[in-house]
């Protein structure tokens, strides 16, 4: 429950009321993954009556557990965001086109709380990282024997480069053969 209650604010003009509230939610819903919540969702800013609307500013804080793009990972981010959200006072909420206004977050106040709930998923869905890195750093699994390269080298990694350092190697002593011969080879001609 995310809720401000309002009965007084709302009814003054110019009147600001602070808040700080916090919630446990054990998982932020988004279209692409169900993502844990370790630790309180903390709310806080503060309200003010503006005449015409409720305006919340404030931040949203908590603590997501997300899972690493390569190496599968969990890790914990910490998300802190901005919240705002503006409330029109009942017989206030603009007609369509008055004020040119295009705010789609405007909506009316109902009763004498405001439910913060939804606007603060919203926050913390569009707080969530492009890309699910545990570290910049991170090596990734093997995409042969699905080993945690974070954790050291996987043996069949060794396997790939040995032939290949042998092959190298290999080389070599042709080389030195190829140009110690090429006296005789001129010979041949
Ligand atoms: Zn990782
Ligand atoms: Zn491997």
């Amino acid at each position: 429950m995310v809720k401000i209650g309002v009965s007084d604010l709302k009814t003054k003009p110019g009147s600001e009321h602070e808040f700080r509230t916090q919630a446990s939610w054990s998982h932020l819903v988004t279209a692409a993954a169900r993502v844990p919540i370790v630790a309180p969702v903390r709310v806080y800013g503060r309200v003010t009556n503006s005449g015409r609307f409720l305006v919340v500013r404030g931040q949203v804080a908590t603590t997501l557990e997300l899972t690493c793009d390569r190496c599968l990972g969990h890790y914990r981010y910490s998300v802190v965001a901005p919240l705002e959200e503006e409330y029109a006072l009942a017989g206030r909420l603009p007609a369509t086109g008055e004020d040119g206004d295009a705010n789609s977050t405007m909506q009316p106040l109902a009763g004498d709380f405001i439910d913060l709930r939804l606007p603060v998923e919203e926050t913390l869905i569009l707080a969530l990282p492009m890309k699910w890195l545990c570290r910049e750093s991170c090596q990734g699994l093997c995409s042969h024997c699905g080993r945690n390269l974070n954790e050291g080298p996987c043996q069949c990694n060794d396997r790939t480069v040995d032939p290949r350092l042998a092959v190298l190697e290999g080389l070599l002593p042709d080389d030195t053969i190829v140009k110690e011969g090429a006296p005789h080879g001129g010979a041949r001609h």
